[in-house]
């Protein structure tokens, strides 16, 4: 055999590997017809020549179990003794159990066998154009038979073989892209969430331990809940300031002003804060300037 071919017949196998779960070993069914024309070629040891038609170049041939149905085997004994070199030859095959009682017509039979998908992954052997034809309806069947020539050949993957592998992949493709819908990047990130927890803690933590911790508005601002603590620390700074008087006002808009820039939610959040503690110092000075009568001695006395 050509090396050129050699490699074709390894690509074409290959195909069946990947696409149809093909693995050795090969299980060979033999048509009657394939063995009785290869009983013509006296000089050949055809299950060799087969083996080397599926790419299998070692000497170990348990890389392939031929095979031959009981119908196919009825039909060569019914020849006669003239034929008896083709039953033997036939005998060093496995039998295929076909369950049928009375034995029905060999390509019949075989057909059966393989069935619609050939699932039990047979490669079939035969010498028949006619039975090549209809049995290329099969997809995933691998066909050895002999050319116009009279040389052992491997068919070519047929038209069914091949839609069925386009089918696979698309089906591959179309799951790999609904696998891609459900990703969403640095979603995956299992650390975020908990980092946050920890630095929450450890903001806790430091305030419990007084002046020794570093003061937690002087730490980089890495997480969005801390912001959110230092916040609620700017809130309960304001509120003292507002006991404590008016210089904290000036303190209380520069917390505002930081507040700003954290999304449209969190703004939204401070300048309502905002506008509740304008309304409070509206109405610490409408008191203030109420109590004016007092105050108004006391900026005479200043001047
Ligand atoms: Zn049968």
């Amino acid at each position: 055999m050509r090396q050129k071919r050699a490699k074709a017949y390894k690509r074409v196998m290959a195909l069946y590997v990947s696409t149809f779960g093909f693995r050795l070993p090969y299980q060979v069914l033999l048509s009657d017809g394939f063995l009785l024309e290869s009983a013509k070629q006296k000089d050949i040891d055809t299950l060799a020549v087969v083996r080397k038609v599926l790419g299998l170049s070692g000497n170990d041939t348990r890389d392939t179990k031929f095979m031959i149905t009981q119908c196919c085997m009825e039909a060569l004994y019914k020849l006669g003794k003239e034929y008896q070199h083709v039953v033997n030859l036939a005998k060093t095959a496995e039998r295929r159990k076909c369950n049928h009682r009375e034995a029905i017509d060999p390509t019949q039979c075989i057909k059966e066998v393989v069935g619609e998908t050939n699932k039990h992954r047979y490669v079939l052997c035969t010498a028949s154009q006619k039975f090549l034809g209809s049995m290329s309806r099969v997809p995933g069947l691998p066909i050895v038979h002999y050319n116009s020539t009279g040389v052992l050949v491997l068919s070519p993957p047929s038209q069914a073989t091949v839609r069925a592998k386009l089918a696979q992949e698309e089906e591959k493709r179309k799951a790999g892209a609904e696998l891609l819908d459900g990703v969403v990047d640095g979603d995956n990130v299992k650390g975020a969430p908990a980092a946050s927890t920890t630095a929450e803690a450890a903001a806790t933590r430091s305030r419990k331990q007084g002046p020794k911790a570093p003061n937690p508005l002087s730490m980089k601002k890495k997480k969005r809940k801390v912001e959110v603590e230092e916040q609620a620390e700017g809130e309960k700074e304001g509120d003292q300031g507002e006991n404590g008087g008016e210089d904290d006002g000036g303190r209380r808009k520069k917390k505002r002003k930081r507040g700003r820039g954290k999304g449209a939610v969190a703004e939204a959040i401070s300048e309502i804060r905002a506008e509740g503690e304008e309304k409070r110092l509206k109405a610490l000075e409408e008191r203030a300037a109420r109590d004016a009568p007092a105050g108004g001695d006391s900026d005479d006395d200043s001047d």
